[in-house]
C-alpha cells in the first residue's frame, strides 16, 4: 500500500501503531472476551482503562493533585457555554481574547450567560495575529480570561501563556500535548479531542477543584464540573471507546519521549514547512511570523486558480485533506503529534514540484 499522509484539521491523523494496535484488540480487549465497545464503562475492565489514561494524562502533563481531569462529551463547543456556566461564581462579567473563528464562538455563547468584555481582538487584520498582552484592556472585575491557544483555522497559535490575576481559561482544542505546559498557570483547560489527543466524542477538561461548585443557578446537572468531578467522569455513561483510543494514543506520546520530545519534532516540522513558504513566492502563508502555529498551517497560492489542480495531485500524491477551511480558502496543512517528519517533508517535496510545473 501507498504510504498516504492525512493532513486533515480533524478529526485528524492517529498515530499508526495506536490503529494497529486498536485492530489487534478490537475483538478481545486483554484476554477479556470483550471489545472495549462491549464493557460496561463500571466493570473493572474498563474501569483499569479509565485510571491509566488518568494517569498518563497527569503523568505527561504534569497534572497537580489539586486539578480534576473531566472526560466528558459535547465537543468543545459544550465548553463555550458550560465555561461561564460554572466558572462566573456569582460575577456577571468575563474577559475574552479574540483571536479568531472558534475565539468568536466562544465569545458569541458566553455573551448568553455574562457579559463579555473583548480585551483584545485581532480582526483589525483578520486574525492574522496574537494581540500582545500589553495592549489588553482586562477588566478587573472578570470571572475569569478566556483564550484559543492555537485558531485551528486562522493558523494562529500563542507562543507564550498570558500572565493574569484571575482563573484563566484557554481552549486547548487543536494544541493540547503538542508541547510541555505548565498548568499551574490556567484555572480550566478544554480540548475537543479529534485534533491533537484521539476521536471525536471525547471532550477533555482540566479543571482547578476550588473553581468548582458554584455553576449558575439552573445549569443542567450535565453541564455541572463539580457533578462529573464527583462522580469521576461517570455519572453517567462516558465515552468508552474514544477514551480508549485517547489512552493508548498517550502512551504513545509516553514512548516518543513525552511532551518536550513532541515539541521538539513538531518544531521541526513546522520549520520546514513554514521556511519553505517563505523562500517562494509561488506560495504565501498569511500569518505573522510570531504567531504561527505548529499545529495547523493555511497558505494560499500565488494563483487561486491552480487550487483544484493542486488539491488533485496531492490527493494523487498520497497527500490528503490539504483542503483550507471553507470560509478562508486555499489550503491547510495540519501537522498535529501524530503527523511524521516524513509526511511534511514528502508535502514540501510535492509543493516544489507543482510550483517548478507551474510558476
Ligand atoms: C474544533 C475546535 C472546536 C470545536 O470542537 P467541537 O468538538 O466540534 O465542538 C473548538 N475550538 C477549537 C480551537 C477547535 O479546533
Amino acid at each position: 500500500m501507498e504510504q498516504i499522509y492525512n493532513f486533515s484539521a480533524g478529526p485528524a491523523v492517529l498515530p499508526k501503531e495506536v490503529l494497529q494496535q486498536a485492530r489487534d484488540e478490537m475483538l478481545d480487549w486483554h484476554g477479556s472476551g470483550m471489545s472495549v465497545m462491549e464493557m460496561s464503562h463500571r466493570g473493572k475492565e474498563f474501569m483499569a482503562i479509565a485510571a491509566q489514561t488518568e494517569n498518563d494524562l497527569r503523568e505527561l502533563a504534569g497534572i497537580p493533585q489539586n486539578y480534576k481531569v473531566l472526560f466528558l462529551q459535547g465537543g468543545a463547543s459544550s465548553q463555550f457555554a458550560m465555561v461561564p456556566m460554572n466558572l462566573l461564581r456569582g460575577k456577571t462579567s468575563a474577559d475574552y481574547i479574540n483571536t479568531g473563528q472558534w475565539s468568536t464562538k466562544a465569545i458569541e455563547e458566553a455573551s448568553r450567560y455574562c457579559s463579555v468584555n473583548v480585551a483584545a481582538s485581532s480582526a483589525d487584520a483578520n486574525f492574522t495575529y496574537v494581540p500582545p498582552q500589553s495592549g489588553w484592556h482586562l477588566n478587573s472585575d472578570a470571572a475569569y480570561v478566556h483564550y484559543t491557544s492555537n485558531e485551528t483555522i486562522g493558523g494562529v497559535e500563542f507562543q507564550w501563556v498570558p500572565q493574569v490575576d484571575v482563573p484563566l481559561v484557554v481552549d486547548m482544542s487543536s494544541d493540547i500535548l503538542s508541547r510541555p505546559l505548565d498548568i499551574t498557570r490556567f484555572g480550566l483547560i478544554y480540548a475537543g479531542a479529534q485534533k491533537n489527543l484521539g476521536p471525536a466524542g471525547l471532550t477533555l477538561v482540566i479543571v482547578r477543584e476550588d473553581l468548582l461548585g458554584k455553576p449558575l443557578p439552573g445549569t443542567p446537572t450535565l453541564y455541572d464540573y463539580q457533578i462529573h468531578a464527583q462522580n469521576d467522569s461517570m455519572y453517567n455513561t462516558p465515552p468508552t471507546y474514544a477514551m480508549y483510543i485517547t489512552g493508548l494514543v498517550l502512551a504513545w506520546l509516553k514512548k516518543q519521549g513525552g511532551l518536550a520530545a513532541m515539541e521538539k519534532i513538531n518544531i521541526a516540522k513546522a520549520d520546514l514547512l513554514y521556511n519553505y513558504l517563505d523562500s517562494t513566492d509561488f506560495y504565501h502563508c498569511p500569518v505573522a511570523k510570531a504567531d504561527r502555529s505548529r499545529m495547523n498551517v493555511p497558505f494560499t497560492l500565488k494563483d487561486s486558480a491552480l487550487d483544484g489542480e493542486f488539491l488533485k495531485q496531492a490527493q494523487h500524491n498520497g497527500l490528503l485533506q490539504l483542503k483550507g477551511h471553507r470560509s478562508v480558502g486555499g489550503m491547510r496543512a495540519s501537522i498535529y503529534n501524530a503527523m511524521p517528519l516524513e509526511g511534511v517533508a514528502k508535502l514540501v517535496a510535492f509543493m516544489k514540484e507543482f510550483a517548478s510545473h507551474h510558476a
